[in-house]
């Protein structure tokens, strides 16, 4: 469960989070959309404390993002706890980002060994697992360069969830890839969404979307403008704004 509190966030002089308020339940699928520069991947990044938010607090089942309380105040943690916290919070970016010169196998497996502490032996029979899972069982020995980019796209989703996190988080995560090879990456989402993994993804998948997501937010200049589910949000949006961009991105 993952609790955004009244949000913002500025970079100079320009309100990039403000005050932005989300709640987005265990095991549920969010799908975030917006125009560009409208702060969905700041908000994504605030969730992992990749951007330190100037206003409002994160939390995770409870526990506050970057921050712990005494008393009113709120204190920064300390890199080492930021990097502990981290972990439970996965995330899969647009460009795929992962190790050239390790197998897929390898790059599935670096993690957990180093963060989690787990052998080798163990950490592979479970990265064949994710591999398994994500369709690319046969592919544990390719390196990176003799895999498709949607190949590489689940590799790295096989690598976010070694570390077994609470919430995962994608941005953006199919349209750096060829339109024959988006359907192979929604499809492994798909089934994680179906597994009941805490899913907030921002996408220009509308049709994705429609199908996957229990809540669609809508952003713009910074602002969650709309929320509800698909069937609201894509059929009956309460403002004109949300309907004016899908009608652009439909
Ligand atoms: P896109 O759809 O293009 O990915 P977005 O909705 O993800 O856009 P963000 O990347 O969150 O948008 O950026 C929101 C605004 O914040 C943009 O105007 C961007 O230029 C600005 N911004 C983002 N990161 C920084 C930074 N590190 N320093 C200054 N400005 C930034
Ligand atoms: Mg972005």
């Amino acid at each position: 469960e993952i609790t955004i509190h009244q949000v913002s966030k500025s970079f100079g002089h320009l309100k990039v989070l403000d005050d932005v308020t989300l709640s987005v339940a265990a095991g549920s699928v969010t799908a975030i959309l917006g125009q560009s520069g409208s702060g969905k991947s700041t908000l994504l990044r605030a969730i992992n404390h990749l951007e330190r938010v100037d206003d409002g607090f994160i939390a995770i089942d409870g526990e506050l993002v970057g921050y712990r309380q005494e008393g009113d105040t709120l204190y920064e943690l300390k890199e080492r706890d930021i990097l502990r916290r981290r972990i439970e919070i996965g995330m899969v970016f647009q460009t795929f980002n992962l190790f050239p010169h390790l197998t897929a196998l390898e790059n599935v497996i670096e993690a957990p060994m180093a963060v989690r502490g787990i052998g080798r032996a163990e950490a592979e029979a479970e990265a064949h697992d994710l591999l398994a899972r994500v369709g690319l069982a046969d592919k544990a020995l390719a390196y990176p360069r003799q895999l498709s980019g949607g190949q590489q796209q689940r590799v790295a989703i096989a690598r976010a969830l070694a570390l077994k996190p609470k919430v995962l988080l994608f941005d953006e995560p199919t349209s750096a890839l060829d339109p024959e090879l988006v359907n192979e990456v929604l499809d492994v989402i798909k089934e994680l969404a179906r597994s009941g993994t805490t899913l907030v993804i921002v996408t220009h998948e509308i049709g994705f979307a429609r199908e996957v997501a229990d809540q669609v937010v809508f952003m713009e200049r910074g602002r969650v403008l709309e929320t509800g589910t698909p069937e609201k949000v894509f059929n009956r949006p309460d403002h004109v704004r949300t309907a004016e961009f899908l009608a652009k991105v439909l």
